[in-house]
């Protein structure tokens, strides 16, 4: 167990978008005991509580009123294991990555498409993270935490999670007041080959395709496409893809019939926001010290001393012109605080 009241007050909380960012306490979260004298602290002061991972998906603003909280449980074990596949139970404060990597070395298959994706595995239910065709919401099982109101623990099963695109009950109802420690997973032991996603099937197709090579591929093209975030502080793609329905997608094609069009299971239609972003000539737009990247025009960096004020100003102006063009409202991706 960590001392809640020896924790340090007023943390510096690290973020990829390099954005100085102080919280009243930030705490590491070890077991249940940890979780009361939170919430103890929160009845006490009055301030909330906050559940943070890396800080790759969210815009902090200079001072946090709020007891930061993080998981440290980093454990991956076996709950069951059969000839065609295993579920594991994985502690949040584990890193995606190297859970993904972990698991393709095991011979445990399915996570290759989610490669390098940045953050902790209790902030991949959050926003139900996904890339290259795939995401995390076909391998949960269930999300287990703590309820950080009353303190106890809960197992939510994955259709209770209401996962959806970019989107889980963890960024809506259940937002700040559960707190999640582990996710149990199923993978298969055989390989699950998924490269329908264009870019990847234009690499891959000509030759056999293994796990490996997804991963590979995956990685390469991460690498190639998105400025990395150690050395160009982002957050990741800045906006959704908009959700159209029928007849928004024909006045969008009214005047834009290029746009690149994902049609939806639910009869509505995916355009790529980055695509109306470039089009609106807004690639390398600057405010203050937040820039569009020149590498990808959904990616917003900073040059490591910017102000929350200056991305946010420069998120506003790229939707208020995306608007004014295309009829399209961007919603932002990253969660903004403050
Ligand atoms: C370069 C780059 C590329 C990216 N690419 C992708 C991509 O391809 N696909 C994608 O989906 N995302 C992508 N992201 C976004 C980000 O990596 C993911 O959303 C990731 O899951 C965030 O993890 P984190 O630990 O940094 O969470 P944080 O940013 O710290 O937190 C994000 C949200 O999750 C909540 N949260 C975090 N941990 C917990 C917990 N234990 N319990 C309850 N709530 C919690 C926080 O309250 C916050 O609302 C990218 C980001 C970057 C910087």
């Amino acid at each position: 167990m960590s001392d809640f009241y020896a924790q340090g007050q007023a943390d510096a909380i690290a973020n990829t978008l390099a954005l100085p960012c102080t919280a009243r306490r930030l705490v590491t979260v070890c077991g249940a005991q940890d979780v009361l004298a939170a919430i103890a602290w929160a009845k006490e002061t009055g301030l909330p509580l906050m559940p943070l991972g890396q800080g790759s998906n969210v815009v902090l603003p200079p001072m946090l009123e709020a007891a930061v909280l993080k998981v440290s449980d980093a454990t991956v074990s076996l709950l069951s294991d059969t000839q065609s596949a295993v579920t594991l139970r994985v502690g949040a404060g584990k890193g995606w990555h190297e859970l993904v990597a972990e698991t393709l070395d095991s011979g445990f298959y399915g996570l290759e498409n989610l490669a390098l994706i940045p953050g902790l595995v209790g902030a991949a239910p959050v926003q139900n993270i996904g890339a290259y065709g795939r995401e995390f919401a076909e391998f949960v099982v269930a999300v287990h935490g703590f309820d950080l109101v009353t303190g106890a623990a809960q197992t939510l099963a994955a259709a209770e999670c209401e996962f959806g695109y970019r989107d889980s009950v963890f960024k809506q109802g259940l937002q700040d007041r559960f707190l999640i420690t582990a996710v149990d997973i199923k993978l298969s032991r055989t390989a699950v080959i998924s490269i329908d996603y264009p870019v990847l099937k234009s690499r891959l197709s000509h030759r056999a395709v293994s796990a490996k090579a997804v991963f590979e591929t995956v990685v390469a093209l991460r690498r190639e496409r998105l400025p990395d975030p150690w050395k160009n502080p982002n957050a990741g793609s800045f906006f959704k893809n908009p959700i159209l329905s029928a007849q928004q997608l024909l006045d969008l094609q009214s005047v834009e019939p290029k746009v690149p069009v994902y049609p939806q299971a639910d009869g509505q239609f995916k355009v790529s926001a980055a695509w109306l972003i470039e089009r609106a000539g807004l690639r390398g737009c600057a405010k203050g010290a937040a820039t569009i990247s020149d590498q990808h025009a959904l990616v917003l960096v900073t040059d490591g001393k910017a102000k929350q004020s200056d991305v946010l100003e420069l998120a506003r102006h790229v939707q208020d012109v995306v608007e004014d063009q295309f009829s399209v409202a961007l919603e932002p991706e990253p969660r903004i605080y403050g």
